[in-house]
C-alpha cells in the first residue's frame, strides 16, 4: 500500500489499523466473512473508472466491451451455481436486491408477510423506518413459541387471513433449514408471489448444505459477502417473465451506474464458488457451527431452538445473567466479536437484547476446525461468567490472540 501510504498517511494508517483488528480477533460475527486476495484484487482494479449504465450489449455509454464481458461472465457463473432463468449483478447491496424485487410487482400499500424482525428476519423484511415498513403493509409472521422454529401453520393461517400480494421468507438471525417447498404452497394457495431473501445462507446453497430456493420463488436475492465471501453487493435471480422489470427496477429505477469492479469481484467469488474446495469449505462452516453450538450448551448456555444447522446460533443468555449487549461489549475487551441479538419472545429491548448471534464463516475461512470451536465457547463461557473481571478479560484476550496468531488471514 505504498502509494496510499505516500497519499494519504491517515488513512493508511486506519486502514492498517483495521487489518491488524482483522488479524487479532476472533470474527464471529454471522454476516461476515473474509473475501480472497482475488476477489480484494479484482474490487480495488481500474474497473472501479467505468461508467456503464444499462446492461452488458446494451450501455448509455461507450467503452463498455471489456466490462459487459465481464458482468456475462458474472451471470453465466451466478446461474451456474444457482440455477434460475434470469440474473441480474448489479444491486449494490443486499437491500437494493430487494428493493428491486419487491418494485417489480408491488404497489405502494400492498400487503406482504414477511418474517418478524424481532424473531430473526432483517431490516428490508418491513422495519417501520426502511422503505419496505414504509411502502408496504407489512404482517409479520414469526417462530413457535416451543420450538423456536418458523411456525409454517401460523403462516399459512395468516396468509389465508390477509391475502398478501408476496411472501417473504429468509432471515438475518435463524440457525435452522427453511422449507421453501411449504411455503411456495402457501404462497400459491393464496395466489402470492414468493420472494425468497437467501442473503446469509447463499454460500450454504452454493455449495448443496441447504436446500436451494430457486426452484420454488419468483425472485430471489442475496447479498454476496456473507457465507458467499465476495466482495459486498447484492443480487436478484428471478423467473424470465420478471426479468424485464427486475432490471428496469434495479436501473433506471434505483441505481445508476453499476460499480463494475464489485461486479468484477463477484464474478470471481463466483468462480470460486465451483470450485470443489468451496463445499468442502461450507460443510466445515455447519460442522463447525454445530460444534459451537454443543460446546456452549455443555457450558450451560441455551442456545435458541436447541442447536443450528447453518452457520450461525443464537445464544440465549438469560442463564448467565448478563445482557446481550453488556455480553457483546465484555467479549470485544478480549478480541471476541460479536453482535447483541433479541431472541424470539425477549423480554428485553433491541438496544439491550437477552442474546448474542455466533457465526462460524469467517473463523472457518481462516481454518479453524472442531477443536478450536471447542476451544472459543470454553473462552466465552469464561469470559461471560466473570464479564466484569479484569484478570479473566486479560486471560481470555490473550488465548484468543495466541490462537488467532496460529490462523493467518489470508
Ligand atoms: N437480507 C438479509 C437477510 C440480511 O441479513 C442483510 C444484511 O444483513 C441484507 C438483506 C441487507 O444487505 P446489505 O447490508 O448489503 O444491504
Amino acid at each position: 500500500l505504498i502509494a496510499l501510504y505516500d497519499t494519504d498517511p491517515e488513512v493508511y494508517s486506519g486502514v492498517r489499523a483495521e487489518d491488524r483488528r482483522q488479524e487479532e480477533n476472533l470474527e464471529l460475527i454471522a454476516s461476515e466473512n473474509m473475501a480472497s486476495r482475488a476477489v480484494r484484487q479484482a474490487q480495488s482494479s481500474r474497473m472501479t473508472n467505468k461508467y456503464a449504465e444499462g446492461y452488458p450489449g446494451k450501455r448509455w455509454y461507450n467503452g463498455c466491451e471489456c466490462v459487459d464481458e465481464i458482468e456475462r461472465l458474472a451471470i453465466d457463473r451466478a446461474r451456474e451455481i444457482f440455477g434460475g432463468e434470469h440474473v441480474n449483478v448489479q444491486p449494490h447491496s443486499g437491500s437494493a436486491a430487494n428493493m428491486a424485487a419487491y418494485f417489480s410487482v408491488l404497489e405502494p400499500g400492498d400487503t406482504m408477510l414477511a418474517m418478524s424482525l424481532a424473531e430473526g428476519g432483517h431490516l428490508t423484511h418491513g422495519h417501520p423506518m426502511n422503505f419496505s415498513g414504509r411502502f408496504f403493509n407489512i404482517v409479520p409472521y414469526g417462530v413457535d413459541e416451543k420450538t423456536e422454529q418458523i411456525d409454517y401453520d401460523r403462516l399459512a393461517e395468516l396468509a389465508s387471513e390477509h391475502k398478501p400480494k408476496m411472501i417473504v421468507a429468509g432471515a438475518s438471525a435463524y440457525s435452522r433449514l427453511i422449507d421453501f417447498k411449504r411455503l411456495r404452497a402457501i404462497a400459491d394457495d393464496v395466489g402470492a408471489y414468493l420472494t425468497v431473501d437467501m442473503a446469509h445462507i447463499a454460500g450454504l446453497v452454493a455449495a448443496g448444505c441447504h436446500p436451494n430456493p430457486v426452484p420454488y420463488a419468483e425472485f430471489v436475492t442475496t447479498t454476496t459477502h456473507k457465507t458467499l465471501r465476495g466482495p459486498r453487493g447484492g443480487m436478484v435471480l428471478c423467473r424470465e417473465a420478471f426479468a424485464k422489470e427486475v432490471d428496469r427496477q434495479v436501473f433506471p429505477g434505483i441505481q445508476g451506474g453499476p460499480l463494475m469492479h464489485t461486479i468484477a469481484a463477484k464474478a470471481v467469488c463466483f468462480h470460486e464458488a465451483l470450485q470443489p474446495e468451496f463445499k468442502t469449505y461450507q460443510q466445515q462452516v455447519v460442522r463447525n457451527a454445530q460444534e459451537l453450538a454443543a460446546a456452549l450448551q455443555e457450558q450451560g448456555i441455551r442456545i435458541v431452538s436447541g442447536g443450528t444447522d447453518n452457520h450461525l446460533m443464537l445464544a440465549d443468555l438469560t442463564s448467565v445473567e448478563i445482557s446481550g449487549k453488556d455480553a457483546a461489549n465484555a467479549l470485544d475487551k478480549a478480541s471476541i466479536t460479536v453482535n447483541k441479538n433479541s431472541i424470539p419472545f425477549d423480554g428485553k429491548s433491541p438496544f439491550v437484547t437477552s442474546g448474542i448471534r455466533l457465526g462460524t464463516p469467517a473463523v472457518t475461512t481462516r481454518g479453524m476446525g472442531p477443536e478450536q470451536m471447542r476451544e472459543i465457547a470454553g473462552l466465552i463461557a469464561d469470559l461471560l461468567q466473570n464479564a466484569s473481571d479484569r484478570k479473566t478479560i486479560a486471560h481470555v484476550r490473550e488465548k484468543v490472540l495466541h490462537m488467532t496468531s496460529q490462523y493467518p488471514l489470508i
